[in-house]
């Protein structure tokens, strides 16, 4: 190349690079938009702490890049869900971001987002049967499986030959497309010894549809638990609970301690968890709840702003799966994070990465 023409396309090279820094600073987009307008964040309850600090943290963030945020709670009501997101697209929303009560119920709705020009982020949960679902921004759901189902492994010392032992199975909501992950990757580590005769189901429920809890609620776990161990467990204890959520674990441990277990000679077994919730931090330290599954609900905020930011301006979302999340329309393009394993032996890493406080946890 000619020498003038060389200095020619650096200078045009360093101009396109100082464009793109800008861009990325002040938000002044190439083929998007500006920053500004609302975006519509749907989550699914306040029932649960992880759904509040999800919907809070994605508020802040979007709000300190320059947009405005619509937080709506769907307490756990389809309909009610399907009206907000209809009431965000009336509103003009610019990107909808959510986290579904009911996966599959949400077509017809995200049909009118698609028509209306609304980009949609699937959060944590994957929205089933739509199209209409431009990103995913979620953890592991199937490790998280695994972690909970290695856990018992571990602790039982099935790998050393001990047992056999008793364990009963819980999962989430059949409606949740996570419950399903979760239960799978479970069962990828617990089914050999299930097969072997090293774990025994006395229940004989090992389904996922007879072991999925609707909404995820404690209380329908603790009635489940309450009747499994009234038939199954008059003379022989259980020693593990698989259990998918916090919430499912404080009720399966109240149905335990109701008919003596954790005190006396009768040992609590062993009982998993996910979310890191308050609570069940607390019954860990106290030796009830034996493990649970943190999942940083700030980084996964994060992701999803990231996601819109870069929908809404042109840039290029995050994305580290295009294999796994098949909706049953198409692979929905995904970011992943990793969950991590907590019990009382590694519970600092709460204090550690600042999830809660010290005082929270006294
Ligand atoms: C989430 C879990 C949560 C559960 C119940 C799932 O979709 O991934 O983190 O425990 O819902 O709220």
């Amino acid at each position: 190349m000619h020498r003038s023409y060389r200095v020619l396309a650096l200078l045009a090279l360093a101009l396109a690079l100082a464009a793109t820094a800008c861009g990325r600073t002040y938000g002044v987009t190439t083929p998007g938009g500006e920053r500004g307008g609302t975006i519509g964040l749907a989550m699914p309850t306040k029932s649960s702490e992880r759904w509040i600090a999800d919907g809070n943290n994605m508020a802040k963030q979007f709000e300190a890049l320059g947009y405005k945020a619509d937080l709506q709670y769907g307490d756990n009501v389809v309909e009610n869900q399907v009206s907000q997101i209809e009431n965000m697209i009336t509103k003009g929303d610019k990107l909808l971001v959510v986290a579904a009560i009911d996966a599959t119920s949400l077509t017809n709705v995200l049909q009118q987002a698609a028509d209306a020009n609304i980009k949609v982020i699937s959060y944590d949960r994957l929205i089933r049967g739509s199209k209409n679902v431009d990103y995913y921004a979620t953890f592991d759901n199937f490790k998280v499986g695994v972690l909970q189902g290695s856990y018992i492994v571990d602790k039982l010392g099935l790998k050393a030959g001990k047992g056999p032992f008793n364990i009963e199975l819980f999962a989430g909501s059949p409606d949740d497309n996570n419950a399903g992950f979760f239960f799978r990757g479970a069962m990828s580590v617990l089914q050999p010894y299930i097969d072997k005769g090293r774990l025994k189901v006395k229940s004989g429920q090992t389904k996922f549809a007879q072991v999925a809890t609707l909404r995820w609620d404690g209380g329908l776990a603790q009635s489940r638990m309450d009747n499994l161990l009234s038939k199954a467990y008059t003379t022989e204890s259980v020693d593990a609970v698989l259990s998918p959520y916090d919430g499912i674990s404080i009720g399966i441990l109240s149905a335990l301690k109701g008919v003596g277990y954790g005190s006396g000679s009768k040992a609590l077994p062993i009982v998993t968890g996910q979310d890191a919730e308050l609570a069940s931090v607390k019954s860990i330290l106290a030796g009830e709840q034996t493990q649970t599954v943190y999942k940083d609900t700030r980084e996964l905020a994060k992701i999803a702003v990231r996601m819109g930011d870069a929908v809404l301006t042109g840039g290029k979302p995050p994305v580290n799966d295009t294999k796994q999340y098949d909706n049953g329309a198409r692979v929905v393009p995904a970011y992943l994070l990793q969950p991590v394993s907590v019990d009382k032996g590694n519970y600092k890493v709460l204090l550690d990465t600042g999830y809660y406080t010290a005082a929270q946890l006294r």
